[in-house]
């Protein structure tokens, strides 16, 4: 008696190590929770983009209908890209954050099963040691057990099992079912990826006949020599708007706080690749349609998407869209002095972020009124507009 004693005592014992070590699984994927709730948000995210689309998508037929505004027709063409553009980064995101949820999971799932096999084995070593000629038949039955299913539907059929290997199973078998619900969440966690690659999918189809939609009208401006007219003259207001706007601005920006960074003598660098070194339009005096116009800063053709670089270290006052100057940056240099990078097809910083000499800042692109792939770079010293070559040295 004493003998069983000791077993029952081993048994106990190891089965109160399986309960302390073992967690459920529901309490490994709530260390997922972060991850949760950043999926809820970027789930509204993207629902509220699909809103804000549908309402340019609504715009852009309103004014197609009516064709009174070219460069209208242009912004909301690209106003939705830049939603649909948001929409892709936001899925992608959305992608990452399952891809680490799966990876956690099946990280879990692999230490619950080798911790299940483990504890499986210990407890059939045990049985070998102490089980003895009474028991034969449970051993036989224990060791012709190819897996632990096996053994527990070979248990069910054995009257004559002792209460605490019951309790044992029972926990393995708690254990097992824990694992199985891991593994049924992994599997919805892997449908709702497939979902929103799918909706990525979509979405970047989506983006592709927008930019295709865009060609097409601007194809047709150009063959329709009174709508362009029109569309240049939208554009020489819009401009002129947006410049009085950013002389009052930039000459109320104090800047006494921060460091100043030289922006005379040579001190600014080309705002592309030097490889790029054509001037198309330069700064000031023009003709435009046979009406005269300003040009605030100097036009350098580049390739769509080809690196836009601060031209000198400051801080990012602007980085936007508007409806002629399309994706824009403003930076502050310090001393009155700010350098201005226009119609990039995207931005890759924001307001209010420090940025160094040479750092891309966006990427070239024709948005805006802009018809073409150029840097539209200007200077001003406290908000006026200066002739950019004054500083720049033309590679
Ligand atoms: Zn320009």
């Amino acid at each position: 008696m004493k003998r069983k004693k000791t077993l029952a005592f081993r048994i106990s014992c190891l089965a109160l190590c399986l309960c302390a070590v073992a967690p459920r699984f529901a309490t490994v994927v709530s260390d997922a929770a972060g991850s949760t709730s950043e999926i809820q948000a970027l789930e509204q995210q993207i629902e509220q983009i699909k809103r804000d689309q549908a309402e340019y998508e609504k715009k852009l037929d309103e004014l197609k209908a009516s064709s009174d505004s070219a460069l209208q027709i242009k912004s909301s063409y690209e106003k939705e890209i830049q939603l649909i553009e948001q929409k892709i980064s936001s899925t992608q995101t959305l992608i990452e954050q399952y891809d680490g949820l799966i990876a956690e999971t099946i990280t879990a799932i692999d230490g619950k099963s080798a911790e299940i096999d483990q504890r499986f084995e210990e407890f059939l070593d045990r049985l070998r040691i102490s089980y003895e000629d009474g028991f034969a038949n449970y051993l036989v039955l224990i060791l012709n057990s190819g897996s632990l299913t096996d053994l527990l539907m070979n248990t069910e059929r054995t009257a004559d099992i002792l209460a605490y290997d019951r309790a044992l199973m029972d926990s393995l078998e708690a254990d097992k079912g824990n694992l199985e619900a891991g593994k049924k969440e992994l599997e919805d966690n892997r449908a709702a990826q497939q979902k929103y690659k799918q909706d990525l999918e979509n979405d970047k189809a989506e983006l592709d006949a927008k930019r295709s939609g865009l060609n097409t009208y601007i194809q047709s401006l150009e063959a329709d020599a009174a709508k362009y007219e029109q569309l240049q003259e939208e554009a020489i207001k819009a401009d002129e708007e947006l410049n009085a706007r950013l002389e009052a601005a930039l000459a109320a920006l104090n800047d006494n706080e921060m460091v100043q960074h030289p922006v005379s003598g040579g001190a600014l660098i080309w705002p592309v690749s030097t490889a790029y070194k054509v001037i198309s339009s330069p700064f000031g005096n023009r003709t435009v349609n046979g009406r005269p116009n300003f040009h605030y800063g100097v036009d350098i053709p580049a390739p769509a998407g080809s690196n836009v670089y601060a031209s000198q270290s400051g801080v990012v006052v602007y980085a936007e869209w508007h409806y002629s100057y399309g994706n824009y940056v403003v930076i502050n240099h310090g001393g009155g002095y700010t350098t201005l990078y226009a119609h990039n097809t995207s931005l890759a910083v924001s307001a209010g972020q420090t940025v160094e000499q040479g750092q891309v800042i966006a990427y070239v692109g024709q948005t805006g009124s802009a018809y073409g792939n150029h840097c539209h770079f200007e200077v001003r010293f406290n908000g006026a507009v200066q002739n950019p070559m004054n500083y720049l040295t033309q590679p």
